[in-house]
């Protein structure tokens, strides 16, 4: 894409009120606009990275058998009264509305409660299962504080994904499965080596739920963690017994500053029960389904990646989520023959199938390398009236800050490496 047709701008500043570092350097790249605290928009550049992030869980969703559908924002106050969540003392993120012609309705904060009855039209035997479905929603919740920028929105997208399963057997592969992929999403992303599967507060049928806490100076929460056991402890759930259910010692784990990125429940049959989701088993009984629950914080998971890698001049994404793979910053542009060259080499570049952000803006190159600092995209290239008199152009890998020489010839082999810078 050309730069000069990009829509959004760069800044020199966040807005005054904009206290958390991920949501100022989005809004300075011009990725997200702040509409007001813990509710953003999402610009083209920002919808790049949210796009790629949703379509690496999407594969991993797909891949463990899980099938995408949307469900509704609008949800209906008797479901949730049913299971004891809708009042405002349960539940304390709720927004609530009237309907004019009259009743109330509750904006999803979450799906369990609608999935589960939904789920009554379509499984009554236990040929009808297991069956996973997962969606990528905007979810409104009436957070008290979102002072973390995209990190807690009051209005963000989380992909949330249900089982249904006859029994524990294939309830519990399904967990299982879901833990390997929900780690695939986190290491292709790029955290990988910094998230952990970790053991939270339960819910009303297991001792604990499995959080995805990744090790971050930003987040809101505290784990203690064992790197090389691979073992972490929310704060909320760190006491002695915990510790003897886990075989590690207090000396073992290391207090860290994390944020949750992904959260799944294993429900037994206790959910389906509350929610009256039964079906007939081979022998003709009525018993209700086994169920688990498990989301991601999309759009906390970019700002989490911002706030992780982000130095002093911008941010720095890794390849696999970067809005594009290379910034063409073209110099000496108002030279009519430099300007037919570098619209020639991005040409090239877009036809051997790399993502090209061309910066073909009339601006000083001062300009265009702090912009392109700031934005943050994997690999700078220039292409000036140097480049052409050289025939080498220099790139510059944003995360190490490593210049290479390279021929137009070698360019492709280079940004199409498999690191995960
Ligand atoms: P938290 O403890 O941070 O408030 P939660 O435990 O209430 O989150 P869950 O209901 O487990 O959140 O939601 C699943 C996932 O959605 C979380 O693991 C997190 O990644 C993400 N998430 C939850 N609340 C928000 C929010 N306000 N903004 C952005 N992402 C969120
Ligand atoms: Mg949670």
């Amino acid at each position: 894409m050309r730069q000069s047709f990009l829509f959004t701008k760069t800044r020199k500043e966040a807005p005054a009120d904009e206290a958390a570092r991920n949501a100022s350097l989005l809004i300075r790249g011009g990725f997200v606009h702040k509409e007001m605290a813990g509710v953003y928009a999402y610009l083209p550049l920002g919808l790049r990275v949210l796009e790629k992030i949703k379509q690496i869980v999407r594969e991993e969703m797909d891949a463990i058998g899980s099938q995408e559908l949307i469900m509704t924002s609008l949800q209906r106050k008797e479901l949730w009264e049913g299971t004891d969540r809708w009042s405002d003392e349960m539940v304390d993120v709720w927004f609530k509305s009237e309907l004019k012609a009259g009743g109330e309705v509750g904006f999803g904060w979450s799906h369990e409660e609608p999935v589960g009855n939904m789920m009554r039209s379509y499984i009554n035997s236990y040929k009808d299962v297991p069956v996973t479905v997962y969606q990528f929603q905007t979810k409104l919740r009436n957070e008290l504080r979102a002072k973390s920028g995209v990190m807690r929105g009051r209005e963000f997208v989380m992909k949330d994904a249900y089982s249904f399963a006859a029994g524990e057997a294939d309830h519990t592969l399904m967990y299982e499965q879901m833990k390997v992929a929900y780690m695939n999403v986190f290491r292709r992303v790029g955290l990988g080596d910094d998230t952990y599967i970790t053991f939270a507060a339960g819910g009303a049928f297991t001792e604990f739920s499995h959080e995805f806490q990744t090790v971050c100076e930003a987040g809101e929460d505290v784990c203690y963690i064992a790197k090389e056991k691979g073992i972490a402890v929310n704060e909320e759930v760190m006491n002695d017994a915990t510790l003897a259910s886990l075989g590690v010692t207090r000396e073992e784990l290391v207090v860290n500053k994390t944020d949750e990125v992904g959260n799944i429940f294993n429900f037994g049959s206790q959910k389906a029960a509350d929610l009256n989701l039964t079906m007939m088993t081979e022998t003709g009984e009525s018993v209700p389904v086994w169920m688990g629950s498990y989301g991601i914080g999309i759009t906390r998971l970019l700002g989490v990646i911002v706030e992780k890698y982000a130095d002093e001049k911008g941010m720095v994404w890794p390849k696999a989520v970067a809005p594009f793979h290379v910034h063409l910053v073209g110099l000496n542009l108002d030279d009519a023959e430099i300007r037919d060259y570098a619209n020639g080499i991005y040409a090239s570049l877009q036809a051997l199938g790399i993502e090209v952000l061309f910066d073909d803006r009339d601006a000083r190159a001062g300009e265009k390398f702090a912009d392109s600092d700031l934005i943050g995209i994997p690999y700078r290239m220039i292409v000036s009236k140097k480049s052409k008199t050289e025939g080498l152009f220099e790139v510059v890998q944003r995360k190490s800050g490593e210049v290479k020489k390279l021929s137009e010839s070698d360019v492709a082999a280079y940004f199409s490496g498999n690191s995960t810078w």
